[in-house]
């Protein structure tokens, strides 16, 4: 194991190898601690061959840490006993983890089985039997009955907070059941939060959270539940007289509707007449129960195997996130070893350079952020760094295949009109003829088919992967992951990665 001052050795031997110094043929083997690859079991298969040249693919990339998918809101990933309903289909008489584990350890290929925490399918085995375990609205809705841009919203998250709930109840006992049947080496969290993308602020006043945030925050005695607790008020400020803390629920509390509950919850004052700032008390109830989560999946586990690690995919900036969806990640530091900050080019703003400018000083701060976690491994996603390339194909081959209108063909051409001309100068000439004369449209659209499935080298170019790992090295971390296994076949850059990785 390489120690930090090894690493800082190991990173000044790399950068005098750059310059082609003396030490050049003195370095053997990777340099970054942690090289490891986001990944889903389709990008393995389904057979013990297509799993074993997965995992070789793995192996010549230098890849030593895979964090693949086990639960996602499409189900379980293993033939599991006790959740035998939630289990996708073509994963029930295959054992896909028994054979990944046991062909990456004959690697050497650390593996962390990856959940989606608290983000559960639309119509999942869990939401169907279990539906007073979803997350609620003010109004009593689930987020499955909500749309974002346009479109039904589809993942149906569960509250973090009730119990006996979904987190005492099901996702805890299967996480529980996949670590004692697989020896793997850490157990990965993701969508470890409240929902963010569709309203912030909405979730979740389910009846539990109802009761139990104001509970929590000490709305009011439960010896003493009647009483006003009013102090005498001999200081100037309002909020000065905290320390006592008066009962802030209204007598005609347990009146209120849900959605009147909700408001005062959220817009409500600690004092009569004072600063709005219960949601202050709010957003700390959220991050304290993502945070217990962590500490009681942890616990359980360890009961069984000791030795298993944890890691987490968290957003960039706990502070914000804290705030936006429950993830304080820094509380998570007794209970997570592994800290993956998704810090992907879409949350950054600005053109490419300027994203690695934002990136750089991003991870500075995580890693004052995360001082408390044994590693920092940041997150990049690679296909997010190809959208000007690979969007504009995307767009022309549903333009076609829905007879669309040429000029919008054309728009979506041009910017991608050079770059196709070097990499594959038939496909360049096929579409330029149909801005022409439109015709055979199904047949052009399968020859982007075929190009997007297999696209020739140099098309997506390697710099803009290989400037933003340098960009993260640069910035001396332990380790680096990549979303994903999926995005780099589709860009063609495992021989960029095996470069990178392999230095
Ligand atoms: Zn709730």
């Amino acid at each position: 194991m390489l120690t930090p001052a090894s690493l800082r050795f190991a990173t000044a031997a790399f950068a005098l190898a750059l310059l082609g110094g003396p030490t050049a043929g003195a370095l053997a083997g990777p340099t970054l601690k942690g090289r490891a690859l986001w990944a889903h079991p389709s990008d393995a298969g389904t057979s013990e061959s297509s799993v074993k040249a997965f995992v070789e693919q793995l192996a010549a990339a230098h890849v030593n840490t895979v964090v693949m998918e086990v639960k996602t809101a499409a189900g379980l990933f293993w033939p599991s006993e006790r959740f035998g309903p939630a289990v996708v289909p073509g994963y029930r008489d295959f054992d896909f983890p028994a054979v990944l584990v046991r062909e990456c350890h004959k690697r050497k290929i650390a593996v962390h089985a990856w959940f989606f925490d608290f983000a559960e399918g639309a119509g999942s085995d869990v939401v169907e039997t279990h539906p007073e375990w979803l997350a609620r609205s003010p109004e009593g809705k689930p987020t499955t009955d909500e749309v974002l841009r346009g479109r039904p919203y589809r993942l149906a998250w569960m509250c973090p907070a009730r119990r006996p709930g979904y987190t005492d109840q099901w996702l805890i006992p299967l996480i529980e059941e996949f670590a004692a049947r697989y020896d793997v080496d850490a157990i990965h969290h993701d969508y470890v939060r409240y929902p963010g993308d569709l309203a912030p602020d909405t979730y979740c006043f389910c009846d539990f959270c109802l009761d139990e945030i104001p509970r929590y925050a000490s709305y009011y005695s439960t010896t003493y539940p009647d009483h006003s607790l009013l102090a005498p008020m001999d200081r100037p400020h309002l909020e000065a007289h905290w320390e006592k803390s008066p009962k802030v629920l209204p007598p005609t509390w347990k009146d209120y509707s849900r959605e009147m509950k909700s408001r005062l919850l959220l817009g409500g004052s600690f004092f009569p007449g004072g600063n709005h700032d219960l949601d202050y008390f709010f957003y700390e109830y959220r991050a304290h129960h993502i945070a217990l989560f962590t500490r009681e999946v942890k616990e359980a586990v360890q009961k069984r195997r000791p030795h298993v690690e944890f890691s987490a995919a968290v957003f960039r900036n706990p502070v914000q996130s804290g705030r936006f969806i429950g993830q304080d990640w820094r509380r998570f530091a007794p209970w997570v070893d592994t800290l993956m900050p998704m810090d992907y080019r879409g949350h950054y703003a600005g053109d490419f350079e300027m994203h690695l400018d934002l990136l750089a000083e991003s991870i500075q701060q995580q890693k004052v952020w995360a001082r408390d976690f044994r590693h920092l491994w940041i997150g990049i996603a690679a296909y997010q760094l190809y959208e000007a390339q690979h969007e504009p194909l995307l767009r022309m081959r549903r333009l076609l295949r829905e007879n669309g209108p040429v000029a919008e063909i054309g728009a979506a051409f041009d910017p991608v009109a050079e770059a196709l001309a070097a990499a594959a100068p038939d496909l360049k000439s096929a579409l330029a003829a149909y801005l022409r004369e439109p015709k055979n449209a199904e047949e052009l659209a399968a020859k982007l088919d075929a190009f997007l499935a297999s696209p020739p080298p140099g098309y997506y170019p390697p710099a803009l992967l290989n400037r933003t790992l340098e960009r993260v090295r640069a910035q001396d971390v332990e380790g680096i992951v990549i979303f994903s296994a999926a995005g780099i076949t589709s860009a063609g850059l495992w021989p960029t990665l095996a470069d990178f990785f392999g230095r």
